[in-house]
């Protein structure tokens, strides 16, 4: 819902799309590209296909689109209708235009409470949407797993269903009219026929021939379409002769908008959808039921859906151990287990009664009593936690897609619809068929619906292709016999449009082509998709067609855990490096990205703020991965060191919501070090770069003459002086050196303290009297402490985390540093003492980057013994050997700031923690992403304005909102700079270290008499 700001136009004039994009640019205003690079990162979804387009248009409006219509009409280009682009069967690839409509055709047209309509733009996304919707008591209930990233126009091209459809329908069944333009621009509203008596006459014609066909089809239809309600491949011809389980319309009537749904923009563009709404649910129980094999799982599910939920959803047991092995959702998983089932499912009663919907929950207990199984029902009455169980579930397919190797689990049958009577057995050969072609599959999704999501692990670099249709014949033949939709929930695409013809028949296949040939007549329409397919195993469109290279690469980082191959069977991983990877495993890393579009979210969580602020692809992790994948095969160019990767990770602020976030842990933090690194190799550190980058080396000259330094804050005419020659915004104020930095380093020697604090650069030169609080709250806890300093031999300077030279591609001189530090606290971490630092992005390096810089198993020792200090405390506390007294303080709210990367590694949650036991402090996190600082990120002038709006997100707002007396506590050092830079023009904020509030909450006398001793080790 942004407002259109103007683009640039980016091609390049050797590409085949320099004319359309010539021409384009004439006459629209959002931005056309057609460099190879912006190509590229438009020429996957989520499916295993690639063709390059010759353009892309991001519309700033529908008259762009208009325009745009006109001129690939009348260049015979075709145009490749797309939305968050999360289309699993290859319905958004093409060699055409594409025209991507979610970053500014995403508004709320028209609502109509009492009717429970509303009319949205394409480009809208459904949770945005539902978000909206909310204050008015409705939703719209095609609940996809996607609804963080999907489009409504998408879901209508799709034809998309939800986990509810058992009780919702599908998207068919709750679009009431589109809005659309034809390939010859003729714009009309399709809906009730009764009401299309009024469009153009080109309209009335095409509607009219529409019916004759559906009139002279009638009979096929019945015969044909199979009666299930999941069934989305090919067109809804069947609007004239109903076959859906589920009525399309209350009174049976014909609505021609059901017709173009699912039509996978092979006829119509759709400028607006108008939908149907329902009422919120207002209470849901859920009831997980662990079953000792999946057969049984999938026997009992006709049973549970006779109860009337509103889901019935499958979670196998590879999915179950998938699960637990991600961080954030095993305490999920586990809590809905009875012992270790081999499968799950979750059964959903809705209703607006909440003691009469948690007692659906003892029906189905007593039907689970009926076969012995009532301890097995686990009942989840809270929303929050039920939620977080959807979320794993919705999670399903993405934690799949997260195993390592060559061979992943591939999309062709993943969606097939079978009557209930039939699913144990179908399941069941199934499983055998993927035996006998030596693979298998995990089961997860729709039970209720027949509609059970499966993906067998294929290599499509090797012998993938043939295997893939080798099953899908076989598959297709049980789906047959048991009259079901080969096609249940992703549409046809490249993968399934072949499979149309099969489904339904030669008959019916030429009636589809006669409708397609009425509307698009000239063929422009997203050509090759529903009618006249390619085949599905053509591998010139695959994403890795077996003739994929990669360019050998020196790395920098060791990526050799990504350089693996998995056996399909076991999933077993072959050792580190013997992956046959010519860059080393970064490619294969990079590779991990399956397009699945999760980074384009804007709920809860950091990923992604640079696409949070722009809503470009570019600037996305997925387009950052797409670039890189197609830099590292040498499409873009000789070197993977090229301006078209600069430019897409220029943005990435590495904050590692990606490390966490990504389902299948692309850590393009990471891998934008590893660019780095080429590009110095390469091009060499520019002077800005080598400053910041040995900032630790230099800053103790800089605090001798810190009032000089200093001045630069004071005077804006200094500032603007120097932006030019230094790159820094002079709208920034620059942190303030001090004269008297932490130096300690000069006391006693402690060789046996339990705790060794890391003083990094920032605090020492910045703000040292954050070390001081520090040492007097774990003294006042009762440890004894050191300072951790270099080896004797080598004290010239500090102890460094290497962080500046990781964040300029230095990563030789990181190296460097983190072998210091290895060598001066090993022998402290192996004695037993903890390792505990105040600086997020520096101590966190010590158990991230370290362990990627080839030091071996020293360097793993010291990651295990590397904590925030507040981590430590609260893990000393739950062990029970903290004693800490805390008075309260006058400020009665601490507002928290988490740090990106303690969010990443999970940490952040132990600052509230911590704050909490100070008496009467009400804790509260702010649900921030990141502050947009980012190190030396928002410094530079060609960052500040973005930096900037990734802190108004979230974090500013809640900063300002915060009442004067709270205390606003940030532990990154950047964090709290862009704190007091985006408040200074209003109510100035200053945020705080949580380690001094700890400390002013201190008794006054535990407070006093710090004395500092410095650990050498021997
Ligand atoms: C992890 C994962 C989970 C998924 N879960 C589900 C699920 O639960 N249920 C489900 O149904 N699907 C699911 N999908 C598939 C996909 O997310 C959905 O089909 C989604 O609705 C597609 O939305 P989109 O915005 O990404 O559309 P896109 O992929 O961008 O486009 C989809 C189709 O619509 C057409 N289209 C887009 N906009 C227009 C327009 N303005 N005019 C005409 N045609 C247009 C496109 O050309 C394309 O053919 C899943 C996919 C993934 C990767
Ligand atoms: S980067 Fe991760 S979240 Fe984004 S599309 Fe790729 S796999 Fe999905
Ligand atoms: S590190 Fe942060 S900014 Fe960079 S791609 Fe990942 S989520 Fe986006």
């Amino acid at each position: 819902m942004n407002a259109p700001a103007p683009q640039p136009l980016v091609f390049h004039a050797n590409r085949p799309g320099q004319d359309v994009a010539v021409r384009l640019a004439k006459v629209v205003s959002g931005a056309v590209m057609a460099d190879a690079a912006s190509c590229a990162r438009y020429a996957t979804d989520a499916s295993i296909y690639q063709v390059q387009p010759l353009a892309i248009l991001v519309p700033a409006s529908d008259d762009d689109v208009r325009a745009a219509t006109e001129v690939c009409t009348a260049l015979g280009v075709p145009i490749i209708a797309r939305g968050a682009g999360s289309s699993q069967c290859g319905q958004t690839v093409g060699a055409g235009l594409v025209i991507d409509h979610s970053k500014h055709l995403n508004r709320v047209v028209a609502f109509d409470a009492s009717a429970q309509t509303v009319t949205v733009e394409p480009g809208i996304v459904l949770d945005e949407l539902n978000g909206w919707l909310r204050k008015h008591g409705l939703w719209f209930p095609v609940d996809v797993s996607t609804s963080a990233q999907a489009t409504l126009g998408g879901m209508a091209g799709n034809n998309s269903c939800g986990s509810r459809s058992l009780y919702y329908g599908n998207m068919v069944h709750n679009v009431a009219a589109l809005d659309v333009r034809l390939a010859d621009g003729t714009e009309a509203r399709f809906g009730p026929e009764r009401d299309m008596n009024d469009a153009p006459p080109r309209v009335r014609e095409l509607v009219a021939a529409l019916r004759s066909i559906g009139e002279r089809e009638h009979d096929e239809i019945a015969r044909v379409v199979p009666r299930v309600m999941r069934r989305v491949g090919g067109y809804n011809a069947d609007v004239f002769n109903p076959q859906s389980e589920r009525p399309y319309t209350a009174d049976g009537s014909v609505n021609l908008a059901h017709l173009l749904v699912g039509s996978e923009g092979t006829l119509a563009w759709t400028r607006t959808l108008t939908l149907s709404l329902a009422p919120l649910p207002r209470h849901r129980a859920l009831g997980v039921v662990n079953f000792g094999s999946l057969h049984a799982a999938m026997a009992a599910t006709s049973e549970l859906v006779a109860l009337g939920p509103s889901a019935v959803e499958l979670v196998d047991r590879t999915m179950i151990d998938l699960a637990r092995s991600n961080p954030s959702f095993r305490p999920v998983i586990e809590r809905a287990l009875v012992g270790e089932p081999d499968a799950i499912l979750l059964v959903e009663f809705t209703g607006d009664d909440a003691p009469a919907t948690l007692r659906r929950l003892d029906d189905l207990e007593d039907v689970l009593a009926n076969h012995g199984l009532e301890r097995h029902l686990v009942k989840v009455p809270l929303a929050a936690e039920q939620k977080s169980l959807w979320d794993v579930r919705k999670a399903g397919l993405n934690i799949m897609m997260s195993l390592r190797g060559d061979g992943k689990p591939v999309s062709f049958i993943e969606d097939c619809a079978v009557p209930l009577a039939h699913l144990a057995e179908y399941v069941d050969r199934l499983t055998e068929i993927f035996r006998r072609h030596g693979t298998r599959g995990t089961w997860y999704a729709h039970a209720s619906v027949g509609t059970l999501h499966v993906r067998p692990i294929l290599d499509m670099r090797r012998d993938g292709a043939q295997k893939m249709r080798a099953i899908a014949e076989e598959a297709s033949a049980i789906v047959r016999e048991y009259k079901g939709a080969y096609s249940g929930e992703h549409g046809d695409g490249l993968v399934r449009s072949e499979w149309v013809a099969w489904q339904f028949g030669p008959r019916l296949t030429r009636a589809f082509e006669a409708i397609k040939d009425l509307f698009d007549p000239a063929g422009v329409m997203n050509p090759g998709k529903i009618v006249r397919p390619s085949r599905m195993d053509d591998a010139s469109l695959f994403r890795f067609p077996p003739a994929h290279r990669t360019l050998a690469l020196h790395t920098g980082l060791d990526w050799t855990a990504w350089d693996v191959q998995n056996d399909p069977r076991t999933g077993a991983l072959s050792p580190p490096g013997s992956g046959g990877d010519p860059a080393h495993g970064f490619a294969k890393a990079v590779e991990m990205c399956n397009n699945n579009g999760h980074c384009r979210k804007f709920d809860a969580g950091t990923m992604c703020p640079s696409y949070r602020v722009t809503r470009d692809e570019i600037h996305l992790t997925r387009g950052r991965a797409n670039t890189l994948r197609h830099a590292l095969s040498g499409a873009l160019g000789p070197s993977v060191a090229s301006t078209a990767v600069r430019d897409a990770l220029d943005l990435c602020v590495g904050c590692k919501g990606c490390r966490r976030e990504c389902p299948t842990g692309v850590d393009m933090a990471r891998m934008k070090i590893e660019f780095q690194y080429q590009w110095q190799r390469e091009h060499g550190v520019p002077l800005r770069d080598r400053l910041l980058a040995y900032l630790p080396r230099w800053a103790s000259l800089a605090a001798r003459v810190a009032p000089l330094l200093n001045l630069r804050n004071r005077s804006p005419a200094l500032a603007a002086l120097m932006e030019r020659p230094t790159g820094i915004a002079a709208a920034r104020s620059l942190p303030q050196w001090r004269r008297d930095p932490f130096a300690r380093q000069s006391a006693a020697t402690d060789a046996n303290a339990d705790v060794v604090l890391l003083i990094d650069t920032f605090t020492r030169y910045f703000e040292p009297e954050n070390a001081d609080s520090a040492l007097q709250v774990l003294r006042a806890a009762g440890f004894s402490v050191a300072i951790a300093a270099p080896m004797p031999a080598d004290a010239s300077r500090p102890l460094c985390c290497g962080r500046t030279f990781l964040a300029h591609g230095l990563v030789d001189e990181a190296r460097r540093e983190a072998k210091r530090m290895i060598d001066a606290l090993v022998p402290h971490v192996r004695r037993g003492a903890a390792i505990v630092g105040l600086e997020p992005s520096c101590l966190l390096t010590l158990r991230d980057e370290f362990l990627v810089l080839g030091l071996g198993d020293a360097a793993r020792e010291l990651a295990g013994r590397a904590m925030l200090i507040e981590e430590f405390l609260a893990r000393e506390q739950a062990g029970g050997r903290l004693t800490l007294a805390l008075d309260a303080l006058p400020e009665r709210r601490a507002l928290v700031h988490g740090h990106c990367h303690q969010k990443a590694f999970d940490v952040a949650g132990h600052v509230v923690t911590a704050l909490r036991w100070i008496p009467g402090l009400d804790v509260e996190m702010v649900e921030s992403g990141c502050c947009g600082m980012a190190g030396a990120f928002g410094y530079g002038v060609d960052h500040y304005d973005v930096s900037m709006r990734m802190a108004e997100l979230s974090l500013l707002p809640a900063v300002r909102n915060a009442p004067a007396d709270t205390l606003i506590v940030a532990d990154g050092t950047s964090c709290r700079h862009q704190i007091a830079d985006g408040t200074r023009n209003d109510r100035r904020r200053d945020a705080v270290h949580a380690i001094r509030v700890l400390a002013r909450a201190l008794p006054a006398a535990a407070r006093d008499g710090a004395t500092t001793t410095v650990a050498h080790s021997r």
